[in-house]
Order: C-alpha cells, then structure tokens, then sequence
C-alpha cells in the first residue's frame, strides 16, 4: 500500500466521520457525548466490528478503550496484532443507553439504529477493504448476517460479508469478562479457536474471491 493510497484513505475516513458526527438519525445521536466513529490502519487486513460504544468510548470518542477494550487489544496481540495494525469500530456510531432513573447504562443498539448506521459502517468497509472482518458479539454478527444468526451455534464459521470479505463472528470480549470460572475458561478457549482461523488466513495468500466460496456457508443453504 502506498503512502499516497494511505493518506487519500485516511482523508476519506476522517470526511465521513464528520458526517457521522453530524448525524442525528437516530435519538442516541442527540444523548451521546461523542460520536465513535472508529479508529486503527485505514489500511488494516483485519477489521473488527463490535457492537456500540459504551461508557467510556462515549466520553473520548475512541472504539473499544474500556475493560473489554483492555481485553480485545491482548486477543489481538495474542494473534501478532498490535491494536494499531487493525481497523476498530463498531455497528453503530453512537453510545445506545437507557435511562435507568439515576444514570444513564448500556444497552444493546435496537435494529432501527443498526439500520440508520448500516451505510456509514458499510461505506467505511469499503475505504479499508479489509481482507477479513471479525463480527464481535451477537448484535454485530446478526447486523451482517440476519436476525437468525445464532452466535453459540454460528462462531466460529466462515460468512460472505459485505463486498464479499470473508467474515467470521466470534463472542464479545464483554461476554467473555461477564463469565467466571469454567464457563470463562471455556468461552476463553472457543475464542481462541476463532482468533487462531482469523491469524491463520491472514497468513495464507489473498484467495481470489471465486476461490473462496467453496469454503463459505451461507445461513440459508
Ligand atoms: N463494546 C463494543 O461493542 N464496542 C466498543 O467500542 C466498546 C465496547
């Protein structure tokens, strides 16, 4: 990748996150602190696709920097990636919350938001063009995949997503952190079984995209 091909992607990048953050589709556009947009290589093989901003992305404006941030960047690097080297957002540009009467907490993004959002993360897709996406949680997953991906029965496989990148869905470091005991050893284990096809893939050359569709399922085969 050129330096020229860099510059003009980050210069894309940084246009459409201006857009976003002026965006008022949805009302979490007018009760989040900061728009999220994402951040990481404009020109990352990798991909990561979380959910929506949560507590203390809304604060400084930046994807995954909480707790189970901490922990995406060690299963990154678990892999050879430095946070850095990858591109981080999420399905949605702005921190989803519910009034609980004393302060206001996560919830998961409602479809209607994911759908307002999907052009941004799709137009964002398609500056980076990573090689590969990794769907983190049922929300994200289900964003690219439909409503009847199941995230226990479903991770861990390889999806066509948007563009036709090869897109693999996997659990959220949250959910990881939620678990104690066996059941975190085990969703431990799982993930790792996901992150290793992710590093072993980007190890092997760019398959032309005829060449991967053998090995892809679709959910409605
Ligand atoms: N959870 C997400 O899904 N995304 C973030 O950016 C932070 C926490």
């Amino acid at each position: 990748m050129s330096l020229v091909d860099r510059v003009e992607r980050d210069r894309e990048l940084a246009r459409a996150a201006e857009v976003v953050d002026r965006c008022r589709k949805c009302v979490i556009g007018t009760t989040r602190r900061s728009s999220v947009y994402g951040e990481g290589d404009p020109c990352a093989a990798l991909m990561v696709v979380g959910e929506g901003p949560g507590e203390t992305e809304d604060k400084l404006g930046r994807p995954f920097v909480g707790r189970a941030g901490e922990l995406l960047d060690r299963m990154l690097l678990a892999i050879g990636l430095p946070r850095e080297d990858v591109y981080i957002c999420n399905t949605v540009k702005c921190r989803p919350t519910v009034d609980t009467g004393t302060r206001l907490a996560n919830r998961a993004p409602t479809p209607e938001e994911m759908r307002n959002c999907r052009p941004y993360l799709d137009e964002q897709i398609a500056i980076i063009r990573p090689r590969i996406i990794l769907a983190l949680g049922a929300p994200a997953a289900k964003s690219f995949l439909g409503e009847r991906f199941s995230i226990t029965k479903q991770r861990g496989q390889w999806f066509e997503g948007p563009y036709d990148i090869p897109l693999l869905a996997s659990f959220h470091p949250a959910y990881i952190l939620r678990q104690t005991g066996g059941a975190m050893t085990e969703v431990k284990r799982l993930v790792w079984v996901d992150l290793k096809q992710v590093r072993d893939r980007l190890a092997a050359p760019p398959e032309p995209p005829a060449a991967a569709a053998p090995e892809q399922h679709s959910l409605f085969d």
